[in-house]
């Protein structure tokens, strides 16, 4: 098998220093105290990442097991939510809680657009009485960035805990947990961190602390049930058996976005390249503000199909981008430009074998896709 370089949005390359800590000899990580510290120092530096001196989780699932444990942890039938809902991963959030008893609220808006934060203060000023908010920091499947620096203090402003699904944000978006008081944040390991699936990380603010302390009747399961692990580094106890590979991974994988220093930068110029590239030669963005630095998300052009642009791409240039799923099904492809893919390597290969996909199939365009990154990002 001749493994792609896979350009989606998550899972994301895996750089060889990452892949040799994997390959690492374990120990037991319950009964090895070296362990717990370096549990902890990991969860250290990604508070540097998070910029937060909240409490940092690292939970042994997908990302998704991350915002189900939020839900499961924070909330009690009955309570109001409000769900931001402005893409599909935004409305899942919203049924997520609705499984653990949440009455939702959506406060649906433009899915082409970033939320608009003066709508939403309209719409807080007239109704406000939620425990908590759902919402999401970058909307994968149409590649655009919510402005959670602004919202999240408005929703503060009202008393109402934030949850934030920053799984394809953190390490390629600007982040500050701290400043913009933002109670939980959720990440995943595949995405800008550039680590393989399976883990998820959680930073918890004292506010969040006190919600799931006080709640009226126990979290309904075990293994999302964040209570459990309030105090696992004083009573050297996990609530279950970590996966010390998976987490050796991790580590090396962070420690390289902090010894880089700027990922932001490079995410941000970058995406900005690609989506010159794209728009300059007449193809169309999905978004139309909130652009993300992280995924671009295209229209698929007039004679050319989804599936024969994947085959293509993947067939004769052994690159793999992504599709998109739910409304958006074959109608738009991906192209992700995180973590490790966000190099001026990656994306050069990337946007040659799409220009020459396109001009094969006879797709008319204004102009070819400029490739060069070092001119493209010099001149700006
Ligand atoms: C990737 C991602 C997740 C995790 O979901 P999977 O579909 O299982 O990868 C959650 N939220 C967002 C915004 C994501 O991009």
């Amino acid at each position: 098998m001749k493994t792609p370089l896979i350009m989606t949005p998550g899972p994301t390359s895996v750089h060889e220093d990452v892949r040799r800590a994997m390959s690492k000899k374990i120990t037991n990580p319950d009964l090895d105290m070296e362990f717990y510290e370096f549990y902890k120092e990991t969860s250290d530096r990604l508070k540097q990442l998070f910029l937060t001196s909240n409490d940092i989780l690292i939970l042994n699932g997908e990302g998704i097991l991350g915002l189900e444990a939020a839900c499961a942890s924070l909330i009690e039938p009955g309570d109001q939510v409000l769900c931001l809902d402005n893409g599909i991963f935004g409305k899942g959030f919203g049924e997520f809680a609705e499984l653990y008893g949440a009455e939702v609220t959506y406060f649906k808006s433009d899915y082409r657009k970033a939320i608009s934060v003066e709508e939403l203060e309209q719409f807080l000023a007239d109704r406000h009485d939620f425990k908590l908010a759902l919402l999401v920091h970058c909307e994968t499947p149409s590649g655009i960035t919510n402005p959670v620096n602004h919202i999240c203090p408005l929703l503060k402003k009202y008393g109402i805990l934030t949850v934030v699904d920053s799984v394809s944000a953190v390490g390629g978006e600007e982040l500050r947990t701290d400043e913009w008081q933002m109670d939980l944040v959720l990440a995943g390991s595949q995405k800008c961190l550039s680590a393989p699936p399976g883990l998820s990380i959680v930073s918890i603010s004292g506010d969040a602390w006190k919600m799931i302390q006080s709640r009226k009747q126990p979290v309904a399961g075990f293994y999302c049930n964040l209570s459990l692990w309030s105090s696992w580094y004083e009573k050297k106890w996990f609530p279950y058996t970590q996966p010390v590979s998976d987490l050796y991974g991790l580590r090396a994988a962070v420690d390289r976005i902090l010894t880089e220093g700027d990922s932001i930068t490079r995410h941000k110029k970058y995406a900005e390249a690609v989506r010159t590239s794209l728009v300059d030669a007449g193809l169309e963005l999905y978004a139309q503000d909130g652009f993300s630095n992280t995924v671009t998300t295209v229209l698929v052009p007039d004679g050319i199909r989804f599936q024969e642009l994947f085959n293509a791409m993947l067939t004769n240039h052994n690159i793999m981008i992504a599709g998109a799923f739910d409304y958006l099904a074959d109608k738009v492809f991906r192209i992700g430009h995180m973590g490790e893919n966000c190099r001026e390597e990656t994306l050069y290969l990337a946007l040659k074998a799409l220009n020459e996909v396109l001009k094969k199939h006879r797709v008319v365009l204004e102009k070819e896709l400029h490739i060069e990154f070092v001119n493209l990002i010099s001149q700006m």
